[in-house]
Formats: C-alpha cells, structure tokens, sequence
C-alpha cells in the first residue's frame, strides 16, 4: 500500500510506525510543512496508560518515550497566598521537540521516508497514493470541502510558555490582580526545564495590558505575577514568540473522503487543560492502523470502521475537556472557596454536574461521595452515561 501522511506530528509520524511494522512493504511517506527539528510549544502530558498501550504496539518507541520523560506523583496549587499539596496518579512530562525527534527517528528506522519542508494544501499534491492521511493538525488544509468541519473558539486568552524552573509537581498558580485573576499550570518535562501555560478572560487580558505589551515586557509582567510559584525564574516564549491565541475546539461532520482519512487534532481538539490531544492522537493513529489491518476488508470500510471507533472512545474525554474549559472560563465562581476546598473543586472541573451546584454543596456532597467507596463507584458509572448522553452528538457528526 502507498500511504502518504501529511504533516508530522506525534500523529502522523506514529501513524507511520505502526503501519510499516505491520507490513514493511507498505511505502510510507510522511510531508511535514516546517524544517526538521522545528516545532510549536513546549512539553506535553501523558498517562501510565498510554505507556502500556503504546508498549504492546511498539515496545521500542515506548521505551524510548518513557526514557526521555520526567514524572510526578502530586500536584501543588498556590491560591490566595496558601500552598495546597495533594497526591495524584503518577503523571508524565515530556518536551514536544524530543518526542518528535524520537518518533522521526524510529520511522526512519523502519524506512519511512520524511520530506521536511513539504507544504501540502490539498490532497492532489501529494502524487500517487492509496491512502492519505490528514495530520495537518488543528489548522488542518486537507479538511476543507466535504469533511465538514466546525472550529468553535473558547473566550479565555492563553500562552503557551516555558521556563527553567523545575517544579517537581503538577504546579497550578491562580495570582489576583485588580483586573482579575490569572493563572497558570506548569509541569516538568525535563531536567532543566517545564512548561507553564498561563491563561486568564479577556477582560483580564485586555486590563493587564497583555493584548498591547510586546514580548518582554509581557513576559517580565507575567514573570512578576507568578514570582513565587516559578521562583523568581523568567518565563520563556518559544520560537514563534509570545502568542495570546483563544483555544480552538475542532469537530468534523465526517472523517474521512474517499481515500483521505483525518487524524490526531485534524479530527478533533481537546481542550489543553486536561493534557490529553497527544495521546489522542497516538491512539488514533493506533485505531487506524489496526482497522487498516483486517484482511479483505476495503479501505472506505476501514476508515469508516476507525472513524466510529473513536468518536465512540472520545466521548468520555471530549466532555470532560468541554467541562473542564468552562471551569475556567468561570474560574471566579470559585476562586471565593478556601483554597482546600478550591483544590478539590479544580480536581473535579469535568464533572458535567458542577456548574450547576452551589460550589459549597458540591464540595460537600462531594466530600461524603469520596469517603464511601459504593457512592465513588456508582459515581463513576453514572458520570460516564451522563457525560456520553450529553455529548453524543456533539461532536461533529450529527450523533451518527
Ligand atoms: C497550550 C497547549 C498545551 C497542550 N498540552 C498538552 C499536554 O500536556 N498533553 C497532551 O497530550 N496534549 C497537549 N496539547 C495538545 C497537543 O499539542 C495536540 O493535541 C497534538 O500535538 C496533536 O498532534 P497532531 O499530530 O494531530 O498535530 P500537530 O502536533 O499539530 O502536528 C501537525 C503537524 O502538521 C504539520 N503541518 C500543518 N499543516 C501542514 C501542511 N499544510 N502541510 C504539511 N505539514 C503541515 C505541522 O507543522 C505539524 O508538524 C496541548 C495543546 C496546547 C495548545
């Protein structure tokens, strides 16, 4: 089979492993836009559970993955002047630049061939191929036409930034100001350096003065603001420079056209704020690859069998990812609560039940759920249908 893969991303080079592991003699080809070793943003999150199932498929780039990664057992919020410390499950960090350059590396291995500098913005361009794979990411120029897709922006202004401090936990900072509040999330994601996504509402942005501050003196006033969590360290913008950009959700009526299959953030987005697009992606690439991989069965059936995979899979995570957003894009309703109580309210930001509770009563009623393991079980189960049955159907496909 020849498969191109346009763009590559953690999707479209993962993509690009599976399938010549599968068969050695498919040619596979991966077009990335920007020269090798350039990237956006910084470092990304992940779970223990991708580990496994990127291990069953690849042992040789998990372990490469999981070897280049860095990881912590708790999370810190610094709230109103107060340090929380909770415990979590063990979260993993790792830089975007490195992940790439292992991924490529591997594929390369295996005989993908990748064309750097290669912009392609309509599946015509990419010369003869059985298969073409949309990984263009959420600006994706391959989904144009009959894909159908929706790009809904949320209304808080964030920066992906990075900084030399490393903290040693999920590190969240919510700082006052007399234009509101603004906050921030870091995490490690090597030895020398972390990520810290800072965000706040328009009107936060627009009275700070951020909208018209050029790049140092934004960093030097974002610098002040989280002295204390970053430890006096500046924040970093990365090689595009200090970007303010609105979040981008992205759905898709459909997912594939003839030959042409969407992949990773060209299908879909969700919400940076429960660290999930990456894996996402690896396991869509993951899905692709086994549904192209049942003998006899026809490419368009294939594509529709994995597009009906994932929308079913994700359904559980694009929810909390919605809920978490609207969390923050109404951070205030909550910013009143003691900073335990705030702590436990940010841990439960997917609960698609929040919003509609006093925060007190939930936190409360929360509080009697968590010490009963019956009352967390059933939780679990009927958070889940709720969050399934509200988001059915919003994610693109008209419910289909
Ligand atoms: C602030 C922020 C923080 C995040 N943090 C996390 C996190 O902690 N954990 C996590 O799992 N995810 C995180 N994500 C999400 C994650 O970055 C994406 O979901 C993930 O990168 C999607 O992978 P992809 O391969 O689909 O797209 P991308 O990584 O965007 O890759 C697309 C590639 O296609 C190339 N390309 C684009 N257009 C063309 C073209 N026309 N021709 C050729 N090539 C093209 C691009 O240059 C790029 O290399 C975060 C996102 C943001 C915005």
């Amino acid at each position: 089979m020849r498969i191109t893969c346009v763009g590559g991303g953690p999707a479209g080079l993962y993509f690009s492993i599976l399938m010549k592991l599968r068969d050695p003699g498919h040619e596979v080809t991966v077009l990335e836009r920007d020269p090798a070793g350039a990237t956006y943003g910084w470092g990304v999150t992940y779970w223990a559970a991708l580990l496994d199932r990127c291990q069953e498929a690849d042992p040789v780039s998990a372990r490469a993955i999981r070897e280049a990664s860095v990881s912590w057992r708790h999370g810190v919020a610094h709230v109103g002047g107060e340090r929380v410390v909770r415990p979590s499950d063990q979260g993993f960090g790792i830089g975007r630049h490195r992940l790439l350059e292992l991924l490529a590396d591997r594929a390369r291995e295996l005989g993908v061939r990748i064309e750097y500098r290669r912009e392609v913005r309509e599946p015509g361009q990419v010369g003869p191929a059985d298969l073409v794979v949309a990984a263009d990411g959420v600006n994706s120029a391959l989904r144009h036409g009959r894909f159908g897709p929706t790009v809904a922006h949320g209304s808080n202004r964030y920066a992906w930034l990075g900084t030399r401090k490393v903290f040693d936990a999920f590190t969240f900072a919510f700082e006052r100001t007399r234009h509101g509040y603004v906050w921030c999330y870091g995490y490690p994601f090597d030895d020398g350096t972390s990520t810290c996504v800072v965000e706040c509402t328009e009107a936060t942005w627009h009275g700070l003065e951020l909208d018209r501050l050029g790049e140092p003196e934004g960093l030097a006033r974002l610098g002040e603001l989280f002295a204390e969590p970053l430890d006096g360290q500046p924040l970093l913008a990365g090689p595009g420079g200090l970007r303010w950009q609105t979040f981008r959700t992205v759905t898709n009526r459909r997912w594939s056209d003839g030959k042409v299959v969407l992949l990773g953030d060209a299908a879909h987005t969700t919400h940076y704020s429960i660290g999930a697009g990456t894996s996402l992606a690896l396991e869509d690439a993951l899905a692709l690859a086994a549904a192209l991989d049942r003998p006899g069965t026809p490419v368009p059936e294939a594509l529709a069998d994995y597009e009906r995979e994932r929308r079913h899979a994700l359904l559980a995570t694009q929810s909390a990812a919605r809920y978490s957003e609207r969390w923050y894009q109404n951070v205030g309703r909550y910013l009143s609560l003691k900073p335990e109580q705030f702590f436990a309210l940010l841990g439960q930001r997917h609960s698609p039940l929040l919003p509609y509770l006093p925060p007190q009563l939930y936190y409360w009623a929360n509080r009697a759920v968590e010490e009963s393991p019956a009352l967390r079980r059933l939780r679990g189960r009927v958070g889940n249908q709720v969050a399934r049955a509200l988001h059915a159907g919003r994610d693109g496909s008209g419910g289909r």
